[in-house]
């Protein structure tokens, strides 16, 4: 089946375009700053170079029209014509606790995503976008949209519930949902498949890290707990947002700061994390680089940020009553040696051992990085989000049309 996968973002809308069953991508791009001067789109026809094109895109719905031109062009396309397009599948940040599964998207459904802007403001109003945008450029093509929240959706009320008064559950749907599920399950099921074990009688630990991170236990198949929580900022410190901290916090600095909901907000999202312990940045590699060089604080945000991460891992274990894996994927999981070292070393005690030898330098490659003969496994393996937004696209759409 030739999935169209689509990201939309508030300027952005980014496309890999998939033959499914083989996981062979035709071609991939974006479109940028929609609705802003100088926008443009990328485009890569497999095994070609990048094409870039500067044009006016005033709308999601021009930018869809435009790229749609350019995966049928008889210089840069991949298809004759659009009917070619089976499916398209749609990152949606948010389902809410309406979606545990991707859905074939229908005007319910629609109106399910859209009672959902309340909790994911900056997210779910352009991934509506997409979709409409779609639905308008490729009218019949079957549309289906796959939830970062979904995986997550199994876990126990004791793990997603907040200590706060019931009431705010029921009113606000206040509770733990959890991001990132497409890739945590997508490495999970990976990590099954290089053990020749069945999904469903491991305890897998993933350890999502990249500018955004989070930790998922998943207990044999099904997601338990997970480290992000009502929004993406809960967790282990990330780039530029704080993680876990003592809720007294926020009133606090707001007081002291003389801060509003939204200069708190701002603080704890974008200026805060490894970026405001160190001073210097977000990313990882410059933090090394650093630290390398004496930087106290970059060596800090480095150790904390190891150190939150260890604890998830803990602690999942201890959900779990044990731990028969631990994976490492995403843009510090899967190149960052270092990081995975030392939230791998002492684990020993769970069964966890780490080979340094096989760990030291692996950059973006899936392999296993344990001592031979250990009782628990670790890999790393690279994550796919797209591709897994794909094969989910057609599983749903073969579904429908056999119903
Ligand atoms: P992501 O959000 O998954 O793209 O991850 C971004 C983080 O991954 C940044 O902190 C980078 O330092 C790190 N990263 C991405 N690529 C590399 C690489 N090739 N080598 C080392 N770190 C990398």
């Amino acid at each position: 089946m030739k999935v169209l996968v689509i990201n939309a973002g508030s300027s952005s809308l980014k496309y890999q375009f998939f033959e499914s069953e083989t996981g062979a991508v035709l071609a991939k791009g974006g479109a940028e700053r929609i609705g802003l001067d100088d926008s443009l789109i990328t485009h890569t026809r497999n095994g070609d170079e990048k094409v870039v094109l500067e044009t006016d895109l005033p709308d999601h719905k021009e930018a869809m029209e435009q790229v749609l031109s350019l995966l049928t062009s008889p210089n840069y396309g991949v298809i004759q014509s659009m009917m070619e397009i089976d499916a398209v599948g749609h990152r949606v940040v948010h389902g809410g606790e309406k979606f545990s599964a991707s859905a074939l998207i229908t005007p319910s459904v629609k109106a399910a995503i859209r009672v959902c802007f309340d909790l994911a403001p900056l997210h779910n109003p352009p991934n509506m976008t997409g979709i409409e945008a779609c639905e308008a450029a490729m009218p019949g093509v079957p549309q289906v949209a796959v939830f970062d929240t979904a995986f997550h959706q199994s876990m126990p009320a004791a793990a997603y519930m907040y200590a706060l008064p019931y009431e705010m559950y029921d009113e606000y749907r206040v509770r733990r949902y959890g991001f990132h599920g497409t890739s945590h399950r997508f490495v999970a099921q990976r990590c099954a498949e290089l053990m020749d074990k069945p999904f469903d009688s491991l305890r897998i630990i993933t350890c999502h890290l990249g500018n955004g991170s989070s930790i998922a236990a998943v207990d044999h198949g099904v997601c338990i707990d997970t480290s992000m929580g009502l929004t993406p900022l809960a967790g282990v410190c990330m780039g530029t947002r704080c993680g876990d901290i003592d809720p007294a916090i926020v009133t606090f600095l707001m007081q002291k700061e003389g801060l509003d909901h939204k200069g708190i907000d701002s603080l704890m999202n974008k200026k805060s994390g490894v970026l405001g312990v160190s001073g210097v940045s977000s990313d990882f590699r410059d933090l090394e680089e650093a630290a390398n060089n004496g930087n106290k604080r970059a060596r800090l945000a480095l150790d904390m940020f190891v150190y939150h991460c260890k604890k998830y891992v803990g602690s999942y274990s201890a959900a779990m009553g044990g731990v028969d894996a631990l994976v490492f994927t995403a843009g510090i999981g899967e190149n960052n040696y270092l990081v995975r070292e030392s939230i791998a070393s002492g684990l020993g005690y769970m069964g966890l051992q780490l080979d340094e030898q096989k760990n030291h330098g692996v950059r973006g490659v899936e392999k296993e990085l344990s001592v031979d003969g250990s009782q628990a496994k670790i890999f790393v393996i690279p994550t796919n989000e797209e591709l897994a937004i794909a094969r989910e696209t057609e599983i749903v759409v073969r579904s429908a049309m056999a119903r």
